[in-house]
């Protein structure tokens, strides 16, 4: 297939090389040189316009920063320059409200779209296993999931226009709740006198199992490798998961959904991700 994949950077760039490497055409576009650059590297051919890149193609990726910019790519540089009946994929995470506006829009111009937000960070993106959550009528799914199995390691067909992205912010709310938790209990039980890696032998093995504990302890020679073994760096950033943060509290409140736990936790996030200095997410537990 031919592939135009716009937004190239932390985890596009990645994901644009596996589609090289699964034998795809990739027309790559981004703002940055740098990512053009490396693109390139990895057998993309490089546009300087995301029209231009469009031209031709069976399929349009996109993975941007935000709603805005994603509902600005699509309508000035994806709709009508992709041919009618290209199938459109957007992998960001934004908002439920604008995915579903610029899905009905698509399929007003005569496209098949879905949104396709992932779970998985930088390495997953770079090894292709990412998990993609995607939202969007049956048709348009499986023509998607061509496109994005290279790229992953499950493509899950969550609902309709809108319920990848609804499925991403409840899940990482989730995340950030048993994160602040799981930060809680270590520290807790250290205070105690409770030596850590025993509390995570008995816990990881109990009721109290959850993935930061078993597989993302957030306390350095505790479990698993993970990035608190490495001063907090590399992961997920605790910028990014402030960002899901602020969306799944947008779409609680406007669906009235009762979130006090997902409250809290974003506004731990909030004040933690200012002063994070680019640090994982699971380096809030400095904060307790
Ligand atoms: P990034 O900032 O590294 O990459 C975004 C890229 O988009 C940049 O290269 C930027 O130049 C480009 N861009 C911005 N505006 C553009 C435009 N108008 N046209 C073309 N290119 C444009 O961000 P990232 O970490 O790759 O994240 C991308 C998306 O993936 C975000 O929505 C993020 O929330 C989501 N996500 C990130 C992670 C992670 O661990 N980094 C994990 C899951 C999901």
């Amino acid at each position: 297939m031919k592939i135009a994949f716009i937004g190239l950077g932390n985890m596009g760039g990645g994901m644009a090389a596996n589609l090289v490497k699964a034998g795809h055409e990739v027309n790559a576009f981004d703002l940055a040189d740098e990512a053009l650059h490396s693109a390139a590297e990895h057998g993309c051919t490089t546009f300087d316009d995301a029209g231009a890149a469009c031209q031709g193609v069976d399929a349009v990726v996109t993975m941007l920063p935000s709603g805005a910019i994603v509902k600005s790519v699509y309508e000035g540089s994806v709709f009508g320059h992709a041919p009618a009946g290209a199938v459109l994929i957007d992998c960001s995470t934004i908002d439920v409200a604008t995915a579903r506006e610029v899905i009905s829009n698509a399929e007003a111009a005569g496209y098949d779209m879905v949104d396709a937000p992932v779970s998985g960070g930088i390495a997953a993106a770079n090894g292709g296993t990412l998990t993609f959550m995607v939202g969007g009528t049956e048709k348009a799914f499986n023509r998607a999931k061509e496109v994005l199995d290279p790229m992953g390691k499950a493509v899950i067909h969550a609902g309709d226009a809108g319920a990848g992205q609804t499925a991403k912010i409840c899940n990482n709310m989730l995340l950030a709740v048993t994160m602040i938790g799981t930060g809680e209990a270590l520290k807790m039980a250290d205070k105690l006198g409770l030596d850590p890696q025993k509390f995570f032998e008995i816990s990881s093995q109990s009721t109290g199992y959850c993935w930061p504990l078993n597989d993302y302890t957030p306390l350095p020679g505790v479990g698993k490798q993970s990035p608190a073994d490495n001063d907090y760096k590399g992961g997920f950033a605790a910028a990014l998961m402030r960002k899901d943060l602020r969306l799944a509290m947008q779409a609680a409140q406007n669906v009235g959904a009762v979130t006090p736990l997902g409250k809290h936790a974003a506004e731990i996030y909030e004040e933690f991700a200012e002063e994070s200095g680019g640090l994982d997410f699971s380096a809030v537990i400095k904060t307790l």
